[in-house]
């Protein structure tokens, strides 16, 4: 289902139809919006209710330099302003936004720079984990920037099958891990087609996490948890509940976090209950492929999209009926 829905959401006539109607009115229930002053307003507002916030300016794979200098320059800008509202959020950066396909080094350079102005908020940065034709890459460019002594945290997937692997690397060297399931379509050769497999793999990554989260010193200022449990499953989230609370962990080594508009009821049960939890936001007009994998990831958001496409489409034909009529007529 989630390939299928993936694949027709790349259809170049799909994709036009979606940008233009019906899609950008599901996308604003999971994007804060298509400027900076929106995911500013957005983040201001889920700070003052007492969330952390992560910002997302939307965009991938970028087919030049230019693109991915000028999404760093979009980043940077985005600290500054952070600074001035003093809302401590973190970053969240896809590593091909910033060209790693095209050029390692070019991308290892921006990332830097970025990773260095965020230190002055200071805040954190964390590299989003894509599709598994870039994993290496992505842990290849959280080694090099911790090798440098710029830390920034990475996420791990847990529906493929090298994860348990690529965890213990990262916690051997002492990083921050945001714990998904995976978002992307991906072949059985690499990943557990079977959603009751992942959810198994989740429960146990998580369990091994948030160990390493109970012996890991707290983070420094600005500095981001060494477990991060981004998960809207409520199972998940209870079996994080039990554990944390086994362990004794103090609420500065973890944070549940969840994406903008998906199961806010969670979200304020967490906050109201005390538990640490960031909310996902992102921003920017490029948010159609972040789209598709929302669609994919629940059925129940298609339904949403045919309800506003008919409701167009009544409403269209209720706004061009009377000019027919008076064609007839
Ligand atoms: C903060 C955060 C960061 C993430 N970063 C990455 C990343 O870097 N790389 C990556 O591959 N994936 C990332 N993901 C996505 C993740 O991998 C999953 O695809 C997504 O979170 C759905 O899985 P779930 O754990 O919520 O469980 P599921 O079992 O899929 O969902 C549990 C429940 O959550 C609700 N829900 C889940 N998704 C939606 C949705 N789209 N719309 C409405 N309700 C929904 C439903 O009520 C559903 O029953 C991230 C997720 C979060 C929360």
């Amino acid at each position: 289902m989630r390939g299928l829905v993936l694949s027709l959401a790349r259809e170049p006539h799909i994709r036009a139809f979606l940008t233009g109607g019906p899609g950008r009115t599901l996308a604003r229930r999971f994007v804060a919006g298509d400027t900076l002053a929106e995911g500013l307003a957005a983040a201001l507002a889920l700070w003052r209710s007492g969330a952390r916030v992560s910002l997302d300016y939307l965009g991938e794979a970028v087919t030049s330099l230019a693109d991915a200098e000028a999404a760093c320059a979009v980043y940077q800008q985005t600290l500054d302003h952070l600074h001035r509202i003093a809302v401590p959020a973190t970053l969240s950066v896809k590593p091909s936004q910033f060209g790693i396909e095209l050029s390692r080094a070019d991308a290892l350079r921006l990332l830097g720079e970025l990773v260095d102005r965020a230190a002055r908020v200071p805040t954190g940065i964390r590299l989003d984990m894509e599709d598994s034709s870039r994993t290496d890459a992505t842990l290849w460019l959280w080694d090099q920037l911790r090798q440098q002594g710029r830390s920034v945290g990475v996420v791990l997937q847990a529906a493929l099958y090298r994860t348990p692997g690529d965890l213990e690397r990262v916690i051997a060297a002492g990083g921050s891990i945001r714990l998904c399931k995976g978002a992307y379509a991906e072949p059985a050769t690499v990943a557990y087609p079977r959603k009751a497999d992942v959810d198994a793999a989740y429960r146990r990554l998580l369990d091994r996490l948030l160990d390493y989260a109970a012996a890991a010193p707290p983070p420094g200022p600005g500095g981001l948890p060494p477990a991060a449990i981004a998960t809207h499953d409520p199972r998940m989230i209870q079996s994080a509940l039990d554990r944390i609370h086994t362990l004794g962990l103090p609420p500065d080594r973890y944070e549940f976090q969840m994406l903008y508009g998906v199961r806010r009821d969670l979200q304020q049960w967490l906050i109201a209950a005390g538990y640490p939890l960031r909310v996902y936001t992102p921003w920017g007009p490029s948010w159609y492929p972040y789209l598709s994998r929302r669609l994919a990831e629940r059925p129940a958001n298609l339904l949403f999209l045919l309800r506003a496409l008919l409701a167009e489409s009544v409403v269209t034909r209720r706004s061009t009926g009377p000019t027919v009529g008076a064609v007839r007529r």
